[in-house]
């Protein structure tokens, strides 16, 4: 809630600050959003108990950031504020780790040593310690037990001095190093790189004449090396630098790669993890905010990050989705990062082998400069791609489609011989997708979710991938009785299997959710595969990114189409981007790369354009699809979601909002329809939606938010609003 407060006399408040306030009978602590004159009424404004900060938390730029979100998506500035303001920060459970130190007072005198070594030969013992410490001071600590009385005495004789000095909790100190982890010296750049990085620099230099850079890069180009010599030369300048990654621990190898490159200055690198505990989020945040650390590597939030002098942010894979938040605030990090750069004002550079066509689109409008690097870096050439026809396959093993084709086959057998290594991608995870009745066509359904169930063959059990319900595997049809209940489709475990029948000699590993919960798998296994301790890699999403094999010669996307018939006008572009960044795992060393692609769908565009890696082409076709029905990036794409336990209820509330919205309704919004939501059930709630789109966004989320503000909702709908929404389900 926003609320007014009086500053009192002399009290220093800024905005940005925690204050200590009144709030009903109690106090609470809050945080200042805008110092002003004092309002007129004739209700009384409670004074401002204590001021927590002496310099504000949030930075103006943050604040006004912050501000713009709350405009832009449609929702509670306090939401905001609690981005803005990570919890271990804001609220008052967490301080700064301190030790006692004990400090030389002065230069002790000879003289003074030997009457201490006579007299008291612990004080002196301390006194000699404590001359050979760096700056003649050490922790209490380390002069082990019993040190207390001696520095006692110490301390009345004025030769030492008492001191409490805050300690960082190091994330990274119990993590065993890195053998890799050696600093990396800056490679030679080839011209196009060396384009990029000067028009990155001037950006960095002026950055308020410059543009927001898009630098559209082919898988292997060299972007990371211009990301990383950018960031040198920032720092060099005296300014901090940002790297947002879609997962940190998706992206290990862009992770190890900036920690190597700047290992000389290991304190000043902050690596905001998910897994940081609170204490050690409060030390990094502070080590930010007080420009200690001065290059922040992190996910979607550390958008916010505290830097001071911030001189560039860098967005790499800029088109994932998991720059989306999915909860409120739903803001967008690479959008904000855009918007941050412009109120810095600093450079930023939203780089991708596959952009977004929201920021390719951004680039023909000439809002963000364009950078690109075509070729691979050595002239090496893109991987060769071939496309397997399925239907084909079906037809010559008699109906019944093969996990692995001929060609597939014959691939992963020739690398072995080879001693080179192979990937195999599949977007699903689990052993098959659902068990489905032949003789009545029942499906295994979640009973809270309008989804089938997986079956997961390690543990035999039935999980709901959306809400994590498990159930035992039936027996027996649970509708019919028929005991010759089957699985259809596949997932990566029965891939796995199929694989140790035809390739008994293979050694292989998978990566996915489900294999990666123990801590450190993920890391295990990537390194395993990187000393050729696996030949074949089997994965899902989580090897589609920014992963670097130089051994890897052949990719086999299992099932491309999957994914394609999805209700949601962005299936063929993130089809596209997902065979394009596979595929460029592929011939990242000296050999040249192959890459087979399965499908049902052989001639659809995403799987033609990326088997000719055209993202020109592509984007060209799909633009104009886009325009034609007004989807983004040609306006802007909002849904308003109602969820409830009560079917009617739901749907009710729902079209009230929908008939309000239309009273009034302000010009460029085009209302949709309300209809179930695709995913109809999830959790135990029903799910209806309503699609809107807008010519421009704020005239939508005001209006929404206007009409939202005056409509009092039954108490059991949630109703949520998604702005630039990247989900449709
Ligand atoms: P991208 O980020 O575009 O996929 P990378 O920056 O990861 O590309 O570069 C691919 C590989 O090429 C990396 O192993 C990297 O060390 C190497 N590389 C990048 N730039 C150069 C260069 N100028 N000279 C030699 N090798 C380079
Ligand atoms: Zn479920």
């Amino acid at each position: 809630m926003v609320f007014d407060y009086a500053i009192p006399e002399g009290m220093d408040v800024r905005a940005g600050c925690r204050v200590r306030v009144p709030l009903r009978r109690k106090s609470a602590l809050g945080t200042v959003l805008a110092v002003g004159e004092p309002v007129q009424g004739d209700f009384a404004i409670r004074e401002i108990e204590e001021l927590m900060d002496p310099e504000p938390l949030i930075t103006a730029c943050l604040l006004r950031t912050g501000e713009w979100i709350a405009d832009y998506y449609g929702c509670n500035i306090e939401a905001v504020v609690r981005s803005l303001l990570p919890e271990a920060v804001r609220t008052e459970e967490n301080s700064a780790k301190t030790r006692r130190v004990a400090v030389l007072a002065g230069t002790v005198e000879e003289e003074m040593l030997a009457k201490l070594a006579k007299r008291a030969p612990r004080q002196h013992a301390v006194v000699v310690l404590l001359q050979g410490a760096e700056d003649g001071r050490l922790a209490v600590a380390e002069l082990g037990d019993g040190s207390a009385p001696v520095l006692k005495a110490l301390e009345k004789a004025g030769i030492v001095r008492m001191e409490s000095e805050e300690v960082r909790r190091d994330p990274d100190a119990a993590e065993d190093e890195d053998p890799e982890e050696v600093e990396s010296t800056p490679l030679v750049l080839n011209p196009a790189q060396a384009v990029a990085l000067e028009q990155v620099l001037r950006a960095v230099a002026e950055p308020a004449a410059s543009k927001p850079i898009l630098l559209l890069g082919v898988t292997g180009s060299g972007k990371t090396e211009v990301y990383l010599q950018a960031a040198q030369r920032a720092l060099e300048l005296g300014k901090s630098v940002l790297v947002l990654v879609p997962e940190i621990s998706l992206t290990p190898q862009t992770v190890r790669r900036f920690k190597a490159r700047f290992a000389a200055m290991r304190d000043q690198v902050a690596v905001l993890h998910s897994h940081l505990s609170q204490g050690e989020r409060f030390d990094e945040w502070h080590r930010i905010r007080k420009g200690i650390a001065r290059i922040v590597i992190g996910a979607r939030s550390a958008v916010f990050a505290p830097l001071p002098e911030l001189g560039l942010i860098l967005v790499d894979e800029e088109h994932e989705n998991t720059y989306k938040q999915e909860n409120p605030p739903r803001y967008h990090g690479r959008d904000v990062a855009v918007l941050r750069a412009a109120f810095e004002p600093c450079a930023v550079v939203l780089g991708s082998a596959t952009p977004s066509l929201e920021s390719w689109h951004n680039t023909q409008l000439g809002k963000y400069d364009l950078l690109r690097l075509d070729e691979r870096v050595d002239g090496q050439s893109m991987p060769m791609v071939r496309v397997v026809d399925m239907r084909l396959e079906a037809t010559k093993h008699k109906g019944a489609s093969p996990i692995l084709s001929d060609p597939l086959r014959t691939g992963l057998e020739q690398r072995l011989e080879r001693g080179e290594q192979s990937i195999l991608f599949l977007n699903r995870r689990g052993f098959a997708r659902s068990l489905q009745c032949p003789a009545c066509g029942h499906v295994c359904q979640c009973p809270h979710c309008a989804v089938a169930l997986t079956y997961h063959r390690t543990d035999e059990r039935l999980v709901c991938h959306v809400c994590g319900h498990q159930a035992v595997v039936p027996r027996k049809c649970p509708e019919c009785r028929d005991p010759a209940i089957i699985l259809q489709g596949y997932g990566t475990q029965k891939v796995e299997e199929v694989l140790a029948k035809l390739l008994p000699k293979a050694k292989f590993a998978r990566i996915d959710a489900d294999a990666m919960r123990r801590k450190h798998a993920l890391r295990d296994t990537l390194n395993a595969f990187k000393s050729h301790r696996i030949d074949i890699l089997i994965g899902t999403q989580m090897i589609a990114k920014g992963l670097h094999f130089p051994n890897v010669t052949l990719v086999g996307i299992l099932n491309a189409d999957l994914g394609l018939h999805m209700p949601d006008f962005r299936a063929g572009e993130r089809t596209f981007q997902l065979l394009t960044q596979v595929a460029g795992r592929a011939g990242r060393g000296d050999v040249e790369g192959e890459v087979i692609v399965q499908t049902f769908t052989p001639h659809s565009p995403s799987i033609q354009f990326s088997r000719r890696h055209d993202f020109d082409g592509f984007s060209e076709q799909e633009l104009e699809c886009r325009r034609q029905f007004g989807f983004p990036p040609y306006g802007h794409c909002a849904v308003l979601t109602a969820r409830s336990n009560h079917e009617r209820r739901a749907e009710f509330t729902l079209q009230t909002l929908h008939l309000r919205l239309k009273e009034n309704l302000p010009e460029g919004i085009m209302l949709g329809e309300v209809l179930p939501a695709p995913l109809t059930r999830s959790h135990g709630q029903f799910r209806f939606q309503l699609v809107l789109r807008a010519t421009r966004a704020r005239a939508l989320s005001r209006h929404v938010q206007a009409v939202l503000g005056r409509t009092s909702l039954p108490e059991d709908v949630t109703v949520v609003f998604d702005m630039d929404a990247l989900s449709f389900s």
